[in-house]
């Protein structure tokens, strides 16, 4: 008994819910991956003897902290990696990972040097050329306080134990203390292009929308952009008229027509975030300023638009 419903559940979105959304979609209208969160650990039991403070290329504020390994500590780290007990799933599919966000298992199994050409690059971080290490580790500040820091690009779905071996093979970590295992989780997002119509409502319910990561956006920004898509589509519903889109050559207006199937990258519908490969799409060659400014001003535009509905 609704005019209309929003549905923006998320990635982890209960299985009761789904349930329901699958009397108006079909069985191909849901998909799934799988990504994985990193450890977290203690500031205290960082050994700063080993580490010390810098964010890559001066980016940002010291919000990290860099672990330095020679090849010896590298090999070391990179078998226990490699080595290391895993969980596995309790349903039996494949084990589909987000490419953007793969645990480090996995970034290993890709070959030795694919952590220290990849997430372990000892580049940016001052060292002169002669004198780098092999790789470089990095903690993220996860709190104001600044006593707790996870570690980049660890996500990972090992068991615990070999998530306290791995770690403690890094010299500035040998006595780490973490307070947060990673973990691996699934994510459900729905087949866009073949369950949603143009105006971000199910085909089988006009009346249900489906906002967020659910609709294969990835990322808070991406999550956020959809959120206010939907809204103002809703607006549109209840005011019977047509929505209207952001347009094409927007980051919004891109994801629009990403999730609608207008703009197809690969075989699959996978999830996307705003990327340049997006703005590509059409005969553009490069990404340029040229290309965010029009964007901007498209934008602009469109606002002042819209603004009407709304007065
Ligand atoms: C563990 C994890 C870490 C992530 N980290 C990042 C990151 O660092 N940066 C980034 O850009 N993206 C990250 N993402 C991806 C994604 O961008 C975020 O999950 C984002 O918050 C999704 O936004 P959303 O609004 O779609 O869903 P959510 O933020 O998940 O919000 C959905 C809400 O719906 C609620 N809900 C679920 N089922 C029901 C129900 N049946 N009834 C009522 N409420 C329900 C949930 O409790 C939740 O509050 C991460 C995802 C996960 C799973």
């Amino acid at each position: 008994d609704y005019d209309a419903v929003i549905i923006a559940t998320g990635p982890l979105t209960t299985p009761e819910l789904l349930d329901s959304l699958k009397r108006y979609i079909s069985d191909k209208g849901l998909l799934y991956f799988y990504d994985a969160i990193s450890p977290i650990i203690t500031f205290d039991s960082i050994d700063m003897n080993y580490a010390f403070f810098g964010s890559r290329y001066k980016k940002g504020s010291d919000d990290y902290i860099n672990c330095p390994l020679n090849k010896e500590e590298y090999d070391a780290l990179y078998n226990e990696i490699i080595n290391a007990e895993l969980y596995t799933p309790h349903i039996d599919e494949d084990l589909r990972f987000f490419e953007g966000c793969l645990p480090v298992e996995e970034i290993a199994k890709r070959g030795y040097k694919s952590l220290s050409f990849g997430p372990f690059k000892p580049v940016g971080l001052g060292y002169d050329k002669n004198n780098m290490p092999y790789a470089v580790v990095q903690l993220r500040r996860e709190n104001k306080a600044g006593t707790l820091y996870s570690v980049v690009a660890f996500q990972t779905r090992m068991k615990y134990g070999a998530q306290e071996r791995v770690l403690k093979k890094i010299p500035a970590l040998r006595n780490c203390e973490i307070v947060r295992f990673g973990q691996m989780h699934r994510n459900i997002y729905l087949n866009s292009p073949i369950v949603l119509q143009k105006n971000l409502s199910l085909k089988g319910n006009e009346r249900v929308f489906i906002a967020g990561t659910l609709t294969g956006v990835e990322g808070y920004v991406e999550a956020a952009a959809s959120g206010i898509m939907v809204a103002h589509s809703v607006r549109a519903y209840l005011d019977r008229r047509e929505f209207e889109p952001p347009p094409d050559m927007t980051a919004m207006g891109l994801l629009y027509r990403y999730i609608t199937g207008e703009i197809k990258i690969g075989r699959e519908f996978n999830p996307s975030n705003i990327n340049k490969g997006l703005f590509l799409h059409n005969k553009e060659r490069r990404y340029s300023e040229r290309l965010a400014h029009n964007a901007l001003k498209l934008f602009m535009d469109y606002a002042s638009t819209i603004k009407k509905y709304y007065l």
